[in-house]
């Protein structure tokens, strides 16, 4: 059960002004063929939520506490009462993802 799914991501995109396109192999990308306008509608709604970016600054750990979590980062050390890791998978290091979600997790990535 999904409670976001991607019709509702298609719809999320369309309402802010960026419409899809479905290609005949089921893969499905903005009209204009341009990330950057993705890009522009997720920082806008960044900015209209009120949420403040971190770039440059990855997390190196992450403490579990009574209240919520301490996010550990070079630069400083922020409080959360709510915690979401997206930090993808480990299959393509590359990228950027270097499995440090399982490690956050304390579980166990094999590469
Ligand atoms: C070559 C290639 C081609 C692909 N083509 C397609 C395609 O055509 N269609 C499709 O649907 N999917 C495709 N995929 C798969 C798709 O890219 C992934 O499924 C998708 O990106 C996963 O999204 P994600 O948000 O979970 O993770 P990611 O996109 O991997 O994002 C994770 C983010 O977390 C950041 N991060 C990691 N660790 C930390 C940390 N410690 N602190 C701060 N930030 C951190 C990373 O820098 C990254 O920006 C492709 C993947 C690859 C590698």
């Amino acid at each position: 059960m999904f409670g976001f799914s991607n019709r509702d991501l298609i719809r999320f995109f369309r309402k802010r002004g960026v419409s899809m396109a479905v290609e005949n192999n089921g893969k499905v990308f903005p009209k204009t063929r341009n990330a950057a306008d993705v890009l522009a509608v997720l920082l806008e709604e960044c900015s209209e939520l009120g949420t403040d970016l971190h770039c440059e600054e990855p997390v190196t750990g992450v403490i579990r506490k009574s209240c919520g979590f301490e996010i550990e980062t070079p630069v400083a050390s922020y409080h959360t009462r709510v915690l979401v890791i997206t930090t993808g998978g480990a299959s393509y290091p590359r990228t950027g993802s270097s499995g440090d979600g399982y490690r956050f997790l304390n579980l166990s990535a094999s590469r």
